[in-house]
């Protein structure tokens, strides 16, 4: 109570100055440190400031730290041209075409600088026939490049020299309320750029904040707009939702929304295969504990989960038909990968993963003689391990299976040799095959490493 009070006391004594149209908070309200930004960030600020230029730390970063998070990157903004920041450093670089950033290396850590960009005016502004912005690549001032930022939360500036943060739009008073607001007229803004509407979800449950009543409102209405949005950009931001650390939130919140259904073929097969969505959440929720845990995710495991029980229907179809289990389930892979291609624009360099993924399945299976062995020694055995768990997890497998290979996976010679199973219990002796017209690796003649 009395530290509550003279908290209160102590902010009124540190008034809020106006500079222009931005309200300037000094450090004593907002408590980030100059400690707090990356070793990179701070030298990339120090040494534009010192060159004449201003800088500040910008975007995801300040919020993050307003909300007592780790941020994941440090991105910079600054009145300096791309060329002009490359000059003041000598390990640097010049990339993007859309619009040209700089890349400054420190060691490990890259800092994005970018100049201060402003929004095109209407009668200037490239849109397509639904209002969407093609071209945002104007230079502009530090007001102008607040104003074409999304959130509120995401158009703050903080100068590490001094410790005060810039604010144009009342993002500071909105961050530390837990509110996520948009920018301007919600309409307006979505129509300029789809993808908003999926980074207020993602950003709103991830950082475990509030939509701001009237930016959430549109949405509903607006939804059928990502259809214009092109293809890649749409997977990389679900991509950045399943990523996130936080997708099991991401998903129910767009299911609350009502934006999960018909848009994004991805999400599609995610939130509508009734028997597969506890395999696919438990595979989501992995996926989080695992960001969690600061440990390395692939989105090829990821992609192979969420197909996986489509390629099992594939499958048991093609065995109910006749077809062996393994030739059957080539097949499968190779339709599902056909026909989700088209839909969901999954990149190629995730099939070979994915199928080896899914091939060494069925060899978890058999435990009798040189195979379990061989499995072991497979470069992928790791991630189609943690796949099989999930499976039993989900209960599609015994959970016998999984703890067998976890045991066995670590055990001494002499255990191990006691706990394969005799030949032709269990699973069944491989029978010779009669050589095959086709060859294995499938009708896409991709070869698939096993
Ligand atoms: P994350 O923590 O996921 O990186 P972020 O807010 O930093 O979140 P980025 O995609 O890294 O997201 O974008 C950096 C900044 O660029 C944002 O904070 C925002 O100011 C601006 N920005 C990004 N995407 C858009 C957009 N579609 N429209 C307007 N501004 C955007
Ligand atoms: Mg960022």
């Amino acid at each position: 109570m009395i530290k509550k009070f003279l908290k209160r006391v102590f902010r009124k004594s540190h008034k809020i100055k106006t500079v222009g149209n931005a309200q300037v908070i000094p450090f004593e309200l907002h408590g980030v440190a100059r400690e707090q930004i990356s070793y990179g960030a701070q030298k990339v600020t120090d040494g534009l400031q010192a060159a004449g230029f201003q800088a500040y730390v910008v975007g995801g970063a300040v919020r993050d730290l307003l909300l007592e998070r780790t941020p994941k990157d440090f991105d910079v903004a600054t009145d300096a041209t791309p060329e002009e920041v490359r000059r003041v450093f000598r390990r640097s670089r010049i990339i993007g075409r859309r619009f040209r950033l700089v890349h400054v290396m420190f060691g490990e850590e890259v800092v994005e600088v970018s100049t201060y960009r402003r929004m095109i005016d209407a009668e200037d502004a490239q849109t397509d026939e639904h209002g969407r912005l093609l071209r945002d690549n104007e230079f502009g001032d530090q007001e102008q490049d607040a104003a074409r930022r999304d959130f509120t939360a995401n158009a703050l500036f903080y100068d590490p020299a001094t410790q005060e943060i810039y604010d144009y739009h009342r993002g500071y008073a909105d961050t530390r309320d837990h509110l996520l607001r948009i920018i301007g007229d919600p309409q307006v803004r979505y129509r300029e750029d789809p993808v908003r509407m999926l980074r207020a979800v993602r950003l709103s449950a991830k950082l475990g904040i509030r939509l701001d009543a009237a930016t959430a409102a549109p949405i509903a209405e607006m939804k059928e707009l990502l259809g214009n949005v092109p293809e890649a950009r749409l997977l990389d931001e679900v991509l950045k939702m399943l990523l996130s650390g936080h997708s099991v939130e991401c998903i129910q919140q767009l299911h609350r929304m009502n934006l999960h259904h018909g848009l994004l073929p991805l999400l599609d097969v995610i939130l509508e295969q009734p028997m597969g969505e506890k395999f696919v959440m438990l595979a989501l929720r992995n996926t989080d504990e695992r960001l969690g845990q600061d440990k390395p995710v692939s989105p090829a495991f990821l992609f192979a989960a969420l197909l996986w029980h489509e390629v099992l229907a594939a499958w048991n179809i093609l065995v109910q038909q006749g077809e062996r289990p393994v030739g059957a389930m080539h097949t499968a892979m190779d339709e599902v990968l056909a026909k989700q291609k088209k839909k969901l624009a999954i990149p190629h360099r995730y099939d070979a993963v994915m199928k080896e993924i899914w091939l060494l399945q069925q060899r978890f299976e058999q435990r009798a003689g040189q195979r379990p062995f061989r499995l072991l020694e497979q470069p992928r055995f790791r991630a189609a391990f943690d796949f099989l768990l999930l499976r039993c997890a989900s209960g599609e497998v015994d959970d016998e299976l999984g703890l067998w290979w976890d045991e066995f996976q670590d055990a001494g010679a002499e255990r191990q040799k006691e706990m394969l199973q005799p030949e032709g219990a269990g699973d069944k002796k491989r029978r010779r095959r009669k050589p095959r017209k086709k060859p294995e690796a499938g009708a896409a003649g991709e070869p698939v490493s096993q």
